[in-house]
């Protein structure tokens, strides 16, 4: 097992999966829209004050003052350390993601409607 990976693999991982398709249906976090931005549940604090960016592809708390790219949230989501992190996400880089973002915009819609 390889001790450290290459930049390329590293870069694909934190821009393959988007950041709210991964909190939202990977690593299942509470998440819900307000004024049409994605909120998750941010795992540090347990705060809402949160918002991701799908150009960086980065997820913020602005209570925490942190910005989480898909490597870092999976980490602190599921305790794990940094190279069972980048396996975790290897392995669901072959999950449709297509499918996942239907999924999530379809909710987003519904939620908007209430
Ligand atoms: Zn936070």
């Amino acid at each position: 097992m390889p001790n450290h990976y290459a930049k390329q693999t590293l870069k694909r991982l934190r821009n393959d999966i988007p950041i709210a398709i991964l909190i939202a249906d990977i690593l299942e976090l509470p998440w819900k829209t307000a004024e049409g931005y994605f909120r998750f549940l941010c795992p540090r604090c347990g705060g809402f004050d949160t918002a991701t960016n799908p150009r960086t592809n980065l997820a913020r708390c602005f209570t925490c003052k942190q910005n989480l790219n898909p490597i870092d949230i999976t980490m602190i989501v599921k305790r794990q350390n940094f190279r069972q992190a980048v396996q975790f996400l290897q392995g669901i880089r072959k999950v449709d993601a297509k499918e996942l973002a239907a999924g999530i915009a379809t909710a987003m819609a519904s939620q908007n409607q209430r």
